[in-house]
């Protein structure tokens, strides 16, 4: 069996502590290695060998820091393939959806290129008499980022890139289900040029998350994963004095006014709800349908679509649209939800509970579900399903859409498909959620802007890439400069002597 253990010091280590997880195929079911999970001791050496790496990485100029970046990109391209098809193998997700996961990280590792743009400080002259003032940026030391299954390439690489341009070490915990690429983007780093040490990455479960947690050398840890965990990192970490962002689960409403081009919404419904088996956190998993006409026009558009959706393992090539949940006990999970879906009343339009996939029928598989007449008060429409499930709620005016998810615990995502612009403004300028789309289903922004949710979304108050990505991973100090005057007085004719 294939052991996968951490990658410290420029290399791959075997893992001590003798506990180990095992990483299946979900496409087979079947165990293709075990991880091994760090304990307390691995955790303290991985700090040591990043905190010695860190002073010279610091002391290197940002434009040779940007250099590694510029080449790790090339590496990334070169390598794409390899690395979709280690994240597929571990995931389930399509290739193609592999390489976007890919890309949508090396887009952020292209952003940090310029880095040395946005580590320029601030300067007055004159603040006062002889007095100048200036701000810098410094790097923070040893940071963390703690991430999860579903995106296994880019959000390690949303954490570790501005906090390595920044001249920070780093210490990478990824999720145990996929943890193959993450050490795959470390030793791209090291031939990009990084120093031994400066990336370094521990697998592991809680304690190891515990570990990071209670450290005193790390300075701010960047979490990714279900609310609850997001929760209990933000408070532990800020409790011992760390900087924190921590990023949780979502429920994304998407709205569809009567006005809304329904062939265009159908289909961004399709992509965004079932895409990745709904394994996003910026997947919609409502549609709101304004005025009964709406939503029957809807649903039946919606039926033979999902329907017709393509499930299969990703060797199968691009003609797949989704491949299977992470594990058994995700599969379970979602398959429960639907089961209780049905108890409490809403209409089970398409069943997927019962799909199976020939050839692969030990494979974590199951069908898309569409749900009609789901209400607010049902566990369907409450909790974050994160699987291939759509909801649909009606609603009788956009006021009342609106206040879905307004009211929401949730504000990670939205969006709105309407041909009026007054309604799209109203939209975007009362919601309270981190991003949003207008005719856009999964609006997440590009590597010069940020990302983030509101309320249960997100805790912490910097949001990931862009410009927040630099703040977060550095911190300002300010000098006030006052020089003596003395050489300009009066002008010296006489070769200048020791005075
Ligand atoms: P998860 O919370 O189970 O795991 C995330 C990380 O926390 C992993 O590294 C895991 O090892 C660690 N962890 C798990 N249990 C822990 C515990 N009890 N104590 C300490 N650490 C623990 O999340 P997941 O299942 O890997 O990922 C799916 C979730 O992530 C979904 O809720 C999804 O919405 C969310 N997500 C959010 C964003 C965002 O930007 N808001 C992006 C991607 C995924």
């Amino acid at each position: 069996m294939q052991k996968i253990g951490h990658f410290i010091d420029g290399k791959q280590v075997e893992g001590t502590s003798g506990r180990y997880s095992d990483v299946f195929n979900p496409a087979t079911g079947e165990v293709q290695a075990q991880v091994a999970l760090a304990s307390q001791e691995e955790i303290d050496a991985a700090v040591a060998n990043a905190a010695a790496a860190q002073v010279g990485w610091a002391a290197t100029n940002p434009q040779r820091r940007a250099r590694v970046m510029m080449k790790f990109v090339d590496l990334l391209n070169r390598d794409m393939d390899k690395l979709a098809e280690a994240l597929s193998r571990e995931h389930g997700k399509t290739f193609p959806d592999a390489k976007g996961d890919v890309i949508r990280g090396l887009e952020v590792a292209e952003f940090c290129i310029g880095a040395p743009h946005l580590l320029k400080g601030e300067f007055t002259e004159g603040a006062g008499p002889g007095i100048d003032m200036y701000s810098m940026r410094q790097p923070l030391g040893v940071v963390a980022g703690i991430t999860p299954f579903n995106f296994p390439a880019m959000i390690p690489m949303w954490k570790f890139c501005p906090a390595i341009a920044s001249g920070n070490s780093f210490i990478l915990k990824p999720s145990e289900r996929d943890p193959s690429v993450p050490i795959m983007l470390a030793e791209l780093m090291m031939e990009a040029g990084l120093p031994a040490g400066v990336l370094n990455v521990v697998n592991g479960d809680k304690s190891a998350v515990d570990a990071i947690l209670d450290h005193d050398t790390i300075q701010a840890v960047g979490f990714v994963g279900s609310t609850p965990i997001a929760q209990y990192v933000y408070a532990r970490a800020t409790a011992n004095g760390k900087r924190a962002q921590c990023f949780g689960g979502a429920k994304n409403h998407m709205i569809i006014m009567p006005d809304a081009d329904l062939d265009q919404a159908a289909d961004a419904l399709i992509g965004a709800g079932y895409g990745a088996a709904g394994e996003r956190c910026m997947a919609v998993s409502v549609a709101v349908p304004v005025g009964e006409a709406t939503a029957n026009a809807l649903i039946e558009k919606l039926t033979p679509k999902v329907e017709a959706l393509k499930i299969g393992p990703y060797t199968a090539g691009d003609d797949v649209d989704f491949g299977p949940l992470v594990t058994k006990e995700a599969l379970a999970r979602v398959k429960g939800l639907v089961d209780q879906g049905v108890k409490e009343g809403a209409k089970l339009v398409v069943d997927g509970r019962d799909f199976s996939m020939q050839g692969y029928e030990n494979g974590f598989f199951m069908g898309g579900c569409l749900f009609d007449n789901v209400t607010r008060d049902m566990e369907i429409y409450k909790t974050e399903i994160f699987g291939p499930v759509l909801s649909v709620v009606r609603a009788q005016t956009y006021e009342e859409a609106l206040e879905l998810p307004l009211s929401h615990e949730y504000g990670n995502g939205t969006a709105i498909f309407t041909r009026d612009g007054d309604t799209a403004r109203d939209f975007a300028s009362r919601i309270n959620i981190g991003m949003v789309g207008i005719n856009v289903p999964i609006p997440v922004p590009l590597a010069y802007h940020t990302f983030g949710g509101w309320k249960k979304s997100g805790f912490g108050d910097l949001n990931q890439h862009g410009p927040d990505g630099f703040k977060f991973y550095t911190r300002t100090k300010t000098v006030t400069s006052r020089w003596p005057s003395g050489v300009k007085d009066g002008a010296e004719f006489s070769i200048p002597t020791m005075k």
